[in-house]
Formats: C-alpha cells, sequence, structure tokens
C-alpha cells in the first residue's frame, strides 16, 4: 500500500521535473505471478529545471532486479531502491539510458491499479498513478515520452498482444511463445500507457477520416459477446465524424481500440489509441441493456474518443489541473449527446445530476474548487465537482463568447498547445486572445468551491412602463475557504408577457446584457427594462446558463405561466421544479411538526397542461413528471435534515399527482404502450420513458389495478428497458408480486453478471427498514463478489448512494454497515473503498441523532488500522471543519 511521504501535494510547490524521458522502450513478458518488466529509459536533464539534479523515480510495490545505465551494469552503492522509488544520487550529466527490470505480480494485483488479471485477462489502469506500479518511472503528465512496447506470452493463453499506437511487428517463439510490437509516434504522458493481454472476441469496422485516412476499428471482447458491440461501434463513428464536425478534429492513428473487461475500477479510461472499458459501458442489446444503458455508452464512448485531442494531444501539466481534460471532454461529450439526442431534455438531465451529486458535494465537508490547490490523494479528486461542474465553467466561457468566438478559442488552444502539457491558464488566455476579453474574475470559478447563490427580484411599474430587476450573488464559506469574492455570473434571461412571447430588452443600468445574457460581476446589481407594455415574468438563467443556485420571488401564479409559455424549454421544466420544491420543502416541514401536508393545486393545473401540450416531446414530459429527488430536496433544505420527512413528502406529492392526473397519465400509457419493435434511438427512449413514468405514477397508490398493470408490463416486456421499469416499480411495493417478480428475474439473467447487477441494485435501493437485512444476506449470495467493483457498486454503493432512508437510518445501522465495507475494502481496493467512504458527504447537514450516529461510524474508519491514503484523506475530510 502506498505510503504518505511527500504529502500533501501543493499546486504551488509545483516545478518542471529535472529529467526528462524523451523514449520510452518497454519489453514485457506476461506471466500470471511472475510478469518480467523491461524499460529502457531516454533520460536527458530538464533544460528549464535548475542544473544537475539526482534522478528520483516513482514505484509503488515494486521490486528491482536489475538496473544499468548506458549498458554498463550499476553498482548498488550508486542507488537506492525502495518499494516506492529509485534514486540515483548521481547521474551522468548529460543524455543517458537508464535500463530497470521489475518483476510483477498481476494476479494479486487486487487495487486494479498498474497491470493486473483479470478472469485471464492482463490489462493496465495507470491514471493518475497506475504506471509507478509497473516500473519506476517519472510518473507524472508533464513527462511525456514516444514508447514502443514489445509483450510477449503464452500463444493459447494470450493470443491477443494490444497496447497503445500501431501495430508494427508480430512473430512466434520458441516453446509455444509468441510477440507483438506495438509504437505510438505520439508523445504521452505515462497515465495513457496500456497494455492488454487475452483471449479475445474482435468486432472490426473501419472509419475513414475528413483527409480520407482509413482507420481500423476494433472492439475486443469476452468471446461469445461480439454480438453486444453493435451500439459502441455505431456510437464510435459517430463520435469520430462529430469531432471532425463540431471541432475541426481528425484521429491521428492507423488503428483504434476499445477493449471491455469486467473488473474496472472507473467507467473508462481514455489510454491512447487504446481505451480500456468497464464492460457495462460496452455490451448492449435489447434484451440485456435500458435506454439509460445506450445512452450511457453512446457518451462515454464519445467522452473517452474526445480525450484524444483534449487529454492526450494537449494533456494536463499536473494532476492540479484535471478539469483541464475531464471538464473540457464532459462538455465535450454533453455537445455530442445535445446533437444527438434531445437537447433540451439533455440540458434537464444534466443539471439533474449535477445539482444532485455537485451541489450537494459543493454543500459538504468533501466541497473543494474545480482545480484544487492541495491534495493528499488525487484519486480522490475525480469528482463530480471536477467533472460536471468543470463543465458547466467551460459551457460559460461559450456562453459569454457567443458560439464563433468559442470556436475560434477552442482552434487557437489545439494549435497553441499541441504536443504540451498544459495548465487551466493557458486553455483560458486562448479565448481571451481571440476576443480581447479579460477573463481574469471569470477564474475565481475554477479557485473558488461552492455554489453560488443568486436572487432576482423584479418589479414592474406600470406608470412608467418599465421593470426593474435587482441582483444580488453570494457565496457561503466552504473548507479552507471562510472569504469569497464575487463570481462573474451569465445569467441568459427574457421578459416573458402574457402571449408567452419575450419582450424586447432595452436596458439601461450598471450589468452589462449582451445576446440576451446579463453578467452579474459585482455583488448586487439592477437592470432597468424600458418599454415593457404589460407586466412580465421573469425567465432567467435559462438553459441553466450558470450554476447557481436562484432564488426569485416569482409567485406560484408566475411559475405556472412559465411552465406553460417560456420560450426556454429548461424552464419550462425548471420552473415545474421550483413549484414542487416549493411544496416539498413546505410538506416536510409540516409533516416533522406533525401537520397536514398542504394540497397546491396550481402545480397540478400547471402539469395538466404540460400533459395536455401535444407539441412537448415525450422525454421532455417525462423529465416534468418527476420531482426534484431526495437528495436535491435535503440539499435546499441544507440543515437538520430528516431523510424519512423527504421521502413521505416526495411520495405524498407522488400520491397526488397520480390522484389528480390518472385518466390523462392512462390515456398516455396505453398511447405509448404499443408494440413496436425495439430501436434504442432517443425519440423511441422518450417514449418508453414516459410512458414508464405513467405507469409508475399509476401504480403508487398501491392499488390492486396499478399494480397488476405493472406486473403484467414486467411480465410481458420484450426488452429490458420495460421489463426494468416494471421491476423498479414493483420494487417500491411490499406486495406479493414484488417476491414473483425479483425471483423470476434472477431466474432469467442469473447467467449475466451485468443485469445481475440492476437485480442487486434495485433491492438495496428498497426504501423498507428490513432493506439493510436484505443486503447483508445478499453479500453472501453467489453473485456477489467483494473483489468486483461493479457487484459492491451495485449492492452496498447503492445502498450508500441510492437508499436516502436506509443508509441514514435513525438508529445508525445503515451507517455502521457501510462503515465495515470500506474498512474490507481498504486493504484490497482503496480507490473502491474511499468512493464508498464519499457516501458519508452530507452527514453534517442531518439532523442530531443522524448526525451523532454518521459521526461515530466516520470516526470508527479515520481509527482503522493501516489505513490507505485514499481511505484516510476521505475521512479525515468528512471530520475536518465544521
Ligand atoms: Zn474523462
Amino acid at each position: 500500500m502506498r505510503t504518505d511521504h511527500a504529502r500533501p501535494v501543493r499546486l504551488a510547490d509545483y516545478r518542471p521535473s529535472d529529467w526528462l524521458i524523451d523514449k520510452v522502450d518497454l519489453d514485457i513478458a506476461l506471466h500470471p505471478s511472475a510478469t518480467k518488466v523491461r524499460a529502457r529509459l531516454s533520460m536527458r536533464p530538464n533544460p528549464a529545471a535548475d542544473g544537475p539534479a539526482p534522478l528520483r523515480l516513482d514505484g509503488d510495490e515494486l521490486s528491482l532486479s536489475s538496473i544499468s545505465i548506458d549498458g554498463a551494469s550499476l553498482p548498488s552503492e550508486a542507488y537506492a531502491a525502495t518499494p516506492d522509488n529509485l534514486t540515483i544520487a548521481q547521474p551522468p550529466h548529460g543524455a543517458f539510458q537508464l535500463e530497470l527490470e521489475t518483476t510483477i505480480n498481476p494476479s494479486a494485483n487486487t487495487q486494479l491499479m498498474g497491470l493486473y488479471r483479470s478472469n485471464g485477462t492482463y490489462c493496465t489502469q495507470c491514471e493518475a498513478e497506475g504506471f509507478r506500479r509497473i516500473t519506476y518511472f517519472l510518473d507524472r503528465p508533464d513527462v511525456m515520452a514516444v514508447y514502443t512496447t514489445r509483450i510477449e506470452a503464452d500463444r493459447a493463453d494470450v493470443p491477443v498482444l494490444l497496447a497503445n499506437g500501431n501495430l508494427v511487428e508480430t512473430g512466434t517463439l520458441p516453446g509455444e511463445k509468441h510477440f507483438a510490437v506495438w509504437h505510438d509516434p505520439h508523445p504521452k504522458p505515462a497515465y495513457l500507457f496500456a497494455l492488454v493481454g487475452g483471449n479475445l472476441g474482435c468486432v472490426d469496422d473501419s472509419f475513414t477520416t475528413m483527409s480520407g485516412r482509413k482507420v481500423a476499428l476494433k472492439i475486443y471482447v469476452e468471446r461469445g459477446k461480439e454480438d453486444r458491440c453493435a451500439y459502441a461501434m455505431d456510437s464510435l463513428k459517430r463520435s469520430l465524424r462529430w469531432d471532425e464536425e463540431a471541432f475541426g478534429r481528425e484521429y491521428d492513428l492507423d488503428i483504434f481500440m476499445i477493449v471491455a473487461v469486467s473488473d474496472f475500477n472507473m467507467g473508462a479510461m481514455e489510454n491512447k489509441g487504446l481505451n480500456v472499458f468497464n464492460d457495462k459501458y460496452v455490451l448492449a442489446s435489447s434484451d440485456t441493456a435500458t435506454d439509460g444503458d445506450f445512452a450511457s455508452i453512446e457518451a462515454i464512448i464519445a467522452h473517452e474518443y474526445f480525450h484524444n485531442w483534449t487529454g492526450n494531444r494537449i494533456t494536463c501539466r499536473d494532476w492540479f489541473q484535471l478539469c483541464l481534460k475531464e471538464g473540457l471532454t464532459v462538455f465535450r461529450d454533453q455537445e455530442f449527446t445535445s446533437d444527438q439526442r434531445s437537447r433540451p431534455v439533455k440540458r434537464i438531465s444534466d443539471v439533474r445530476l449535477l445539482r444532485g451529486h455537485q451541489f450537494v458535494e459543493d454543500a459538504g465537508p468533501l466541497a473543494h474548487p474545480v482545480r484544487p490547490e492541495i491534495y493528499h490523494e488525487i484519486n480522490n479528486f475525480y469528482t463530480a465537482t471536477v467533472y460536471e461542474k468543470g463543465a458547466e465553467v467551460v459551457r460559460m466561457i461559450k456562453t459569454l463568447l457567443g458560439s464563433d468566438a468559442f470556436r475560434k478559442g477552442m482552434d487557437l488552444y489545439f494549435e497553441r498547445h499541441d504536443g504540451e502539457a498544459a495548465t487551466i491558464e493557458q486553455f483560458v488566455q486562448c479565448f481571451a486572445d481571440v476576443s480581447g476579453k479579460d477573463f481574469t474574475q471569470f477564474m475565481r470559478w475554477y479557485s473558488q468551491a461552492g455554489t453560488p447563490e443568486v436572487t432576482a427580484n423584479g418589479k414592474y411599474d406600470a406608470a412608467t412602463k418599465t421593470y426593474r430587476l435587482d441582483l444580488t450573488q453570494s457565496l457561503a464559506p466552504t473548507p479552507g475557504q471562510k472569504i469569497k469574492e464575487p463570481m462573474v455570473i451569465p445569467l441568459a434571461l427574457g421578459l416573458v408577457g402574457r402571449d408567452g412571447k419575450d419582450a424586447t430588452l432595452h436596458a439601461k443600468g450598471n450589468t452589462r446584457i449582451e445576446h440576451g445574457v446579463a453578467i452579474l460581476s459585482s455583488p448586487s446589481a439592477s437592470i432597468e427594462f424600458s418599454g415593457i407594455s404589460e407586466e412580465p415574468v421573469l425567465s432567467i438563467n435559462r438553459a441553466f446558463s450558470a450554476p447557481i443556485r436562484l432564488v426569485t420571488n416569482l409567485s406560484a401564479a408566475d411559475l405556472q405561466h412559465l411552465a406553460a409559455h417560456d420560450s426556454d424549454p429548461f424552464n419550462r421544466w425548471q420552473a415545474l421544479q421550483t413549484f414542487a420544491l416549493r411544496i416539498l420543502i413546505a410538506n416536510v416541514t409540516a409533516l416533522r411538526a406533525g401537520k397536514n401536508t398542504n394540497s397546491d393545486n396550481g402545480l397540478m393545473d400547471a402539469l395538466a397542461a404540460i400533459l395536455a401540450d401535444k407539441t412537448l416531446e415525450p422525454a421532455f414530459v417525462a423529465q416534468a413528471l418527476t420531482p426534484p429527488s431526495e437528495a436535491d430536496i435535503a440539499r435546499e433544505i441544507g440543515s437538520d435534515v430528516d431523510p424519512d420527512a423527504i421521502f413521505a413528502a416526495r411520495g405524498h406529492l407522488r400520491r397526488k399527482i397520480s390522484e389528480c392526473l390518472g385518466a390523462e397519465l392512462l390515456a398516455l400509457y396505453e398511447r405509448f404502450a404499443v408494440r413496436e419493435p425495439y430501436s434504442p434511438d432517443s425519440v423511441s427512449a422518450g417514449r418508453r420513458a414516459l410512458k414508464n413514468v405513467c405507469l409508475d405514477l399509476l401504480a403508487v397508490n398501491g392499488q390492486a389495478d396499478g399494480i397488476a398493470r405493472v406486473f403484467e408490463q414486467y411480465k410481458s416486456a420484450d426488452n429490458m428497458t420495460d421489463r426494468l421499469a416494471g421491476l423498479a416499480t414493483l420494487s417500491f411495493h411490499d406486495k406479493p408480486l414484488r417476491g414473483t417478480a425479483f425471483e423470476d428475474f434472477y431466474q432469467r439473467y442469473s447467467s449475466d453478471p451485468l443485469i445481475v447487477d440492476k437485480w442487486l441494485m434495485l433491492q438495496a435501493a428498497i426504501p423498507d427498514p428490513i432493506t439493510l437485512d436484505r443486503v447483508v444476506a445478499l453479500t453472501a449470495h453467489p453473485a456477489f463478489a467483494v473483489t468486483n467493483p461493479n457487484r459492491v457498486r451495485s449492492l452496498i454503493g447503492t445502498f450508500a448512494q441510492g437508499n436516502p432512508t436506509q443508509f441514514n437510518r435513525a438508529d445508525g445501522a445503515g451507517y455502521e454497515f457501510v462503515a465495515d465495507y470500506v474498512l474490507k475494502l481498504n486493504g484490497t481496493n482503496p480507490q473502491v473503498a474511499a468512493r464508498l467512504m464519499t457516501a458519508f458527504k452530507s452527514w453534517r447537514a442531518l439532523e442530531s441523532t443522524r448526525q451523532a450516529h454518521a459521526e461515530k461510524a466516520i470516526r470508527r474508519v479515520a481509527a482503522g488500522e493501516n489505513l490507505s491514503a485514499d481511505v484516510k484523506d476521505i475521512a479525515e475530510r468528512a471530520l475536518a471543519g465544521g
């Protein structure tokens, strides 16, 4: 396990590497327990560094077998090798070749970092710091080298040998062995190195780039699963084309490969030319994958491919710049999905994700800036803040500049920094240079943690026909940041008339308005709009132009008007969410005080209008019928949170919708329940989404006809989306049919681990007091394996992060169970353990009894023996401050 010296790491301490590595020649002889790695590194002093310096290479659990410089082996007094590093106190003054040999045990590598063996397949994961588990190296992203990788292995056991770049040589060797040599001409940091060896099936295709080059496309999967790769391949081809059209970016090798493996810590990894994927983001057919799975596959295939330019060709100078590649690439994959599917619906689901995860992270003890300034363990910064908020920051740059100037800035970035390890400053400077705008204050989006709150209060003066808008912004303290400075907040806005049309905006005041976007950069500002002939309704932060919490003085009638008429579809949805959130929060308070919940019909009228609007796409209507999540409601309440009251209030609202709109919901269900051949396209998926939301709402009261309808759909479904939707609804109802359906589902799919994951997830998410016992029992089920990250995430992860009432049981048993699992996983897979530990991120907002139980569990983890750097970091940050 990694020791903790030289930590924490601080952005302010960055300095260039004393040494550079121009070329890496690897010769790797694969063996299940004793893989030999010979590395020849072409070293030279860095001209940007201060002069002669010792050479200190990173390692992690390594043992050195031999070392030589320029062909002469090094006497033992000339170097010091420990598992964690290799130091040569007096290396040659100029360039030299360093040859190292290490032996590693891929079968014993349960951390799944570095080279490991999963179901007989050799596979690597090197981001962030896994390459140092293969050989000693300058394992930092600003050391970029050209790699040549020779792999040899048994021909029968390991017929497929893959690495980055282009294949240059293959051959057979004595003793039933063979080899392959791969060369990647593009300099890259070590975290993008990859190697795969196994007995894999392959699906082939090709793509002709915009300059007419033919690229071979290959997807490698477990044998027998080749027929589940068609959607992934199609997504890949669309991604290659889109990046040419939207950003002018062409692929740059002769071959592009994707490998799907079943034991993987992350979703996928963008290694140059050889992306490695968690198999759940590759494999799909109508019988095995839901519409949501298809959409994830499309988005993640695109995301990893887009990294070829934003991450690989231009990489990060250091890990503090992680959002440079991740935020930007998430933005790019979101744009891709918006172009392939419905832009408003994509925006709504991205904002739901942002609020449910990133806003929650921002509001608790794990809050950190998009670009952190200090870390103990970089693996813990692959967060919603770096990814999702990082994407929002890029989107704001586009909103501030407009599409054309944004594209010019991106072009300049690619031209200026290709082949470099860059920083956020360099990225933003490109937009400043093409636009002449000053981004100094805007940079606070990268440095200040927390979600800004904006108040927007409008008042109409009929006598002067003016509308006055008063804006304020504030940002609460976050860990390590007591004092905050004002941000630059782009607020897309309109004034919606009684006829639903936007008024023409003539503004005066101290706030700039450019193409319908007000730019709030001071703590408060006022804008006066003149020539407004009737009282309008303010529609602000359209399309969620800034990732803020918005407070307005809009009335229920105003919200109803926006829901029905706003020209911005996002704000039509938002008006309903705001409306629902006000009712939910009032009802949480009422329930806790033992009072009756209120039954506001304004929201029901607004929803009825949405259901009656035939111009709306079904996927949008499905979103409109889905109230804010429990996590979102909890975050809005902010303190003294009672998850049971939130659950009850949300259930009450859903029953109310079902009662008031039952006839309309039934009509919609029947309209879209028509059988047609399954297609995963977004229009068909949207129809199924709406149908299944209706199905769920129609059963919410637990009445026999509703439940029977659900079971009938479950039983007769001809695709996984409809079948799983049926099972998900049944899972929330304690009826005999629930047990029948769960049993049937397992019998049908027990041989397919990815589908069994869905079965585990649904059971872990049931909001019943008996769920914890069920989850404990399932950990002993043959389908569960604590060594497989997908199984752990499905069962334990869903219980901890997707079941607010049972994880937050008032007796603390949910916390104790999750703490036990964190400690259990700490020794075998610290990354997965630390990720599970983040379930405690909102503990300080809980009411006092739960808060005390949660604190006890966190303290128990923090005091655990042999705690990994990963888990220690999360536990200590969760406890700090407050
Ligand atoms: Zn990424």
